[in-house]
């Protein structure tokens, strides 16, 4: 018994910590199969009666009874945020990985309902971060975090932007107060594009979507928030006033869709848990083909009386339950762990594995992400590791199979000097990687080298990874500027040159001096600064020159850049060595302002919305964004109430048809050209 009681308490320990850090923090310490494996053993050992309890006489906005404050989910309120009591609560889910506890979940619900089948639907489980939309109206009045399930932060601010999120619907029959339940996520797109920004800055990477939209919905910065772009997607009812608006949740998804939110890609209404079984498993086989990430699937009664019925527990309902899809996960051998030098000095730890195939791909590096990271999870080389794509995107060793670790073995010990230039490591307060400090380590200037030539820079061809190499270890190249110098006869010495490859190396060169100004600023790798500030400061300062002498309120009068950039574009031009590398590029005939035709353009598309769609004739995708950009407008992927033209190479689609009916103008691909022309 006192064993039991022993780990019972050890285990409630675990899993505060994994709460806090998870969900204040969103940087998990464990993956969630390891979780819900602890959190299975914990329940099963019988945890505390935490019932919700009743403030007896006290009523809600709504004439209900309130409820007594006691904390139902794993709570993810942090103090800078203004709170909210949900007006009904945000319950968790109960979840399993198995086919047969799935069944059972059946079995009990047609014994509580006396029923022999039962109307499920599927839905996508969205790997994000739960909301509640409260409309007062038809007006969006508050958007909140999950809280404690009984109250959450509220998040307005933050999310306000989304593109297809509705602040307002004026459809006659829509309640007069209603929440309304949605996960905020992040395209894998745009988790790739900020996790690679990071990577450039020196910063500390996301393990996964879900993580970096937690920590962007909570973010005391709505500029910087502004600057991600995230998304949204509806699947549940909180309170509704009038009550008895929908029979079934399927009825409650179509009155979504008919009023402008935006739904579920997948959902299958079935009438047998047999029929909700196979609907399971077709979402498995759809799920990568979402525009949002997913970690199973979620099966709720169809039924709205009889989820009444079936009520719930303290902390989820009893008519629904996600079955969730394992990741993919192999064991390996963890054959060498290897030191990187980023272009900013960030030191990061990278597994060499035993290749092994993983989720449709042949892995043989993964993130070990920092010194904590190695000593908290123990890991050794010679180890047998367990890899996992997080978030199905990036490999991650997630544990050490200790059962098999070899005697021999001994603890990883980090270094304390780069292992390049041999710089003692310095750690900023608040971070946690370690960093080189000395801006002339051969890998800083690599990196640095690297990231000016990049596709999303200054696009060299044939200056790679291997070239640079040689050129920085040859002392050939060790400023940004000397790409700029450098002779035929020095490509000439370098392995794998002969005339054609060092003539076409030049042309690479000589080529970029025509990069666009973003490029280049993008390309001097300000920290923070990523391609779309970039275009933004290009845009508004038009020259390095204007841009060298911008104050911080010059700057952060521009809508996405916050007082953290600003400060670290000013102290990046406060450098002498900036101000030679300006005057060089200009005489090299760079392009450090924007060409006079453009200064006369007149930004006749400022403050425009287009959304493109179906094939262009004449321009790439990239070319028109990059047109309608320099005239000042904005490309967004989806239409909304806010976009002033939609593009349109077909006359067909959903773009095409929202348009429609939003009254959104459709412009054809020659009146976009007429359009731009003008400018
Ligand atoms: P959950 O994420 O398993 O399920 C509930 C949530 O699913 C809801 O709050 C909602 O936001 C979301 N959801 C997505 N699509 C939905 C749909 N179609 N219908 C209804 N809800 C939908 O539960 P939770 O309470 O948010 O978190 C618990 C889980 O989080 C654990 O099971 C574990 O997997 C993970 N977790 C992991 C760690 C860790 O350290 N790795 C720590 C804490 C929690």
């Amino acid at each position: 018994m006192k064993d039991l009681e022993r780990r019972r308490k050890e285990l409630e320990g675990l899993l505060k910590k994994y709460d806090e850090a998870y969900y204040r923090n969103a940087k998990p310490e464990v993956s969630d199969q390891q979780y819900d494996r602890l959190r299975q053993e914990f329940d099963s050992l019988g945890s505390q009666d935490d019932m919700l309890g009743l403030f007896a006489g006290e009523e809600d906005q709504l004439g209900n009874e309130k409820r007594e404050l006691v904390p139902v989910v794993g709570d993810d309120r942090l103090e800078e945020f203004e709170s909210h009591i949900h007006i009904s609560p945000m319950l968790s889910l109960d979840n399993t990985y198995d086919e047969e506890e799935f069944f059972e979940f059946n079995k009990r619900l047609c014994k509580i309902l006396e029923k022999e089948e039962l109307p499920y639907v599927v839905e996508p489980k969205i790997d994000g971060v739960a909301v509640s939309l409260t409309y007062e109206q038809g007006v969006l009045v508050k958007a909140t975090t999950r809280g404690n399930g009984i109250e959450g932060d509220i998040i307005t601010q933050n999310i306000i932007h989304i593109q297809n999120l509705p602040t307002k619907i004026t459809s006659a029959n829509f309640p007069s107060l209603i929440e309304i339940r949605g996960e905020i996520f992040m395209a894998h797109d745009e988790f790739n594009r900020i996790n690679s920004e990071r990577e450039n800055e020196g910063l500390d990477l996301y393990a996964n979507p879900r993580n970096l939209t937690a920590g962007t919905v909570k973010l005391l910065d709505p500029k910087e928030a502004r600057r991600r772009k995230l998304e949204i997607v509806v699947y549940g009812l909180g309170a509704c006033h009038p009550s008895g608006y929908f029979s079934t949740q399927s009825q409650f998804h179509h009155s979504l869709k008919v009023w402008g939110l935006p739904t579920v890609e997948f959902l299958q209404a079935v009438s047998s848990a047999s029929g909700a079984w196979a609907a399971i498993g077709h979402l498995d086989e759809q799920r990568n083909n979402y525009s949002y990430p997913t970690d199973g699937a979620v099966i709720k009664l169809d039924s709205i009386e009889m989820q009444q019925v079936a009520g719930t527990t303290a902390k989820a309902p009893r008519w629904a339950i996600a079955y969730k899809f394992e990741s993919e996960r192999q064991q390996t051998l963890l054959e060498n762990i290897i030191i990187q030098v980023g272009r900013t000095g960030t030191i990061t730890p990278v597994a060499c594995l035993k290749p092994v195939q993983l989720a449709g791909s042949l892995v043989s590096r993964a993130s070990l992400h920092n010194a904590d990271e190695i000593s908290r999870k123990d890991v050794r080389i010679g180890d047998q590791v367990i890899v996992e794509k997080a978030g199905e995107i990036i490999p991650q060793v997630v544990e050490v199979v200790l059962s098999e670790r070899e005697h021999s073995l001994v603890p990883f010990s980090f270094p304390s000097v780069c292992p390049e230039c041999e710089s003692e490591l310095f750690k900023t307060e608040g971070e946690t990687a370690w960093r080189c400090p000395n801006s002339l380590c051969p890998d800083q200037i690599k990196a640095r080298i690297e990231y000016f030539a990049s596709r999303g820079c200054m696009n060299i061809d044939h200056l790679g990874e291997s070239v640079i190499s040689q050129l920085v270890d040859r002392s050939l190249a060790i400023k940004l500027s000397d790409i700029y110098n450098l002779s035929k006869d020095q490509l000439l010495q370098l392995d794998g040159f002969a005339e054609k490859s060092a003539d076409n190396l030049l042309l690479s060169i000589e080529k970029s001096k025509e990069q666009d100004l973003w490029r280049l600023i993008c390309s001097l790798g300000i920290k923070h600064v990523g391609v779309s500030a970039s275009k933004d400061l290009a845009r508004v300062f038009r020259s390095l020159h204007t841009l060298a002498q911008a104050t911080e309120s010059d700057l952060t009068a521009i809508e996405g850049i916050g007082g953290i950039m600003a400060k670290s574009v000013i102290s990046f031009f406060e450098d002498n060595a900036t101000q030679d590398l300006i005057r060089f590029f200009k005489d090299q005939g760079l392009q450090v302002e924007l060409p006079i035709a453009d200064l006369e353009l007149d930004l006749i598309l400022d403050g425009k919305i287009f959304v493109l769609t179906g094939a262009l004739s004449e321009l790439t995708r990239d070319q028109a964004v990059e047109k309608i950009e320099a005239l000042g407008g904005r490309v967004s992927s989806s239409v909304s109430k806010k976009t002033s033209f939609l593009v349109s190479g077909s006359s067909t689609g959903s773009k095409f048809n929202k348009a429609e009916k939003l009254n959104i103008p459709i412009i054809s691909e020659s009146e976009f050209y007429d359009m731009i022309q003008k400018g």
